[in-house]
């Protein structure tokens, strides 16, 4: 790797926000976080995860909530962890409300707020929300996504990091109209070049504002953390960045590893280590979700590692390959590379960017993957 050496700038003057026992911002140290993979239903299996992660040194650890259940379950990790608790909330936002009394910080996704009462206007959900945060004394994070930008600011503006950045803005402005404060902001994608580019630009705009940084879809180790590290170094030494997380598509049991990752980065910017190799992803670009307690299937982990070993003999190829969890953020995530697959309870959805190729079983769908990175690499020639 090639080692690089560059002078740190002082951290952006963000204010501080208080999650549970720990701050972010306001010069508090980076907070490393990770994310539970196993189902939030599953009391036992959680509450192990959770201190698993937070004996590892998470200063945050996440859990997904989608329903009902995800709610009785979070009630009970409560009274059985002193993790601090975030809880990932994507199309049903109403279950804010349920979440909030057993949380101490929400993240909701603003390009997933349109999909309920459609009728009833965005900035209306961001001030029930804020209101809902307030009354329990939880912090939140605007978490904008690549693959789930907010579809009236992709239309407003074309240009896909334009309307990342304008709609993570447009959500701060809401929040603070609310009296809204304890808030944070996360810009992600899987490339870490558009990473950098859209924390630096909301940064310059809002440096007030506290900064959840990741590389999303990172992919297996060492991919995933090489990628992390190139977006991690050109922000962090930038004084940019409050929280990290390192999202690492690992089996369950070793989830730690992405709070390892997170805190040998972090110590290797501190003294000047720098290691990013600047020509890395210019050929073969695996991307994979680190998946979650979405996963609906546990061959997920399995088939990303058989795409990677499946697809070597591609790699100088400028081809991206994505490889999803789960229905809820698979279709939307794989849009952009040039060949998607995300999974099903039993079978595998493949795509060619945005068309669907179809559905296999997980014993079938690597053959015709290679079919439709073959014809891709014959259209290159
Ligand atoms: S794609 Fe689905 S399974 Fe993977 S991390 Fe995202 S929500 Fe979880």
């Amino acid at each position: 790797m090639l080692t690089l050496f560059m002078s740190s700038a002082p951290r952006n003057p963000t204010r501080a926000v208080r999650i549970g026992r720990t701050h972010i911002g306001g010069g508090h140290p980076i907070a490393v976080q990770s994310m539970c993979a196993t189902h939030t239903s599953d009391v036992d299996a959680t509450v192990l995860q959770c201190e698993q992660l937070r004996q590892a040194g998470a200063s945050v650890v996440r859990v997904a909530v989608d329903n009902q259940k995800d709610v009785e379950g979070l009630a009970e990790i409560r009274k059985q962890t002193t993790a601090n608790l975030v809880v990932d909330i994507q199309e049903n936002f109403p279950l804010v409300e349920k979440v909030a009394p057993h949380v101490d910080k929400i993240r909701y996704n603003p390009g997933h707020l349109h999909h309920l009462q459609k009728s009833r206007p965005i900035a209306e959900k961001v001030r029930w929300i804020a209101g809902v945060a307030r009354e329990h004394g939880v912090a939140l994070r605007v978490g904008v996504n690549c693959g789930s930008v907010a579809p009236d600011f992709l239309e407003k503006f074309p240009d896909q990091p334009d309307a990342i950045v304008e709609s993570a803005l447009w959500h701060c402005d809401l929040l603070d109209k609310a009296g809204f404060q304890d808030y944070c902001v996360s810009l992600k994608d899987s490339d870490p070049w558009k990473v950098v580019d859209v924390n630096r630009r909301f940064a310059e705009k809002r440096p007030d504002v506290p900064l959840h940084l990741g590389v999303t879809e990172a992919g297996l180790p060492p991919d995933g953390v090489i990628k992390t590290r190139i977006a991690f170094e050109q922000l962090v030494s930038r004084g940019i960045g409050d929280t990290i997380r390192v999202s690492l598509t690992v089996p369950n049991e070793a989830k730690a590893a992405e709070i390892a990752a997170g805190n040998q980065i972090l110590d290797d910017i501190e003294h000047g280590r720098f290691r990013s190799v600047p020509d890395f992803g210019k050929g073969l670009n695996i991307i994979s979700c680190p998946s979650c307690s979405r996963v609906e299937n546990e061959a997920f982990v399995n088939l990303a590692t058989q795409v990677k070993d499946l697809t070597r003999y591609a790699a100088q190829h400028r081809i991206t390959i994505a490889v999803m969890g789960c229905r809820v953020n698979g279709p939307g995530e794989t849009d952009d590379a040039d060949l998607g697959l995300w999974c099903g309870p039993s079978t595998v959805n493949l795509k060619r960017k945005s068309q669907v190729v179809g559905t296999f079983d997980y014993d079938v769908v690597l053959a015709r993957l290679r079919t439709e990175l073959d014809q891709l690499i014959a259209a290159q020639r």
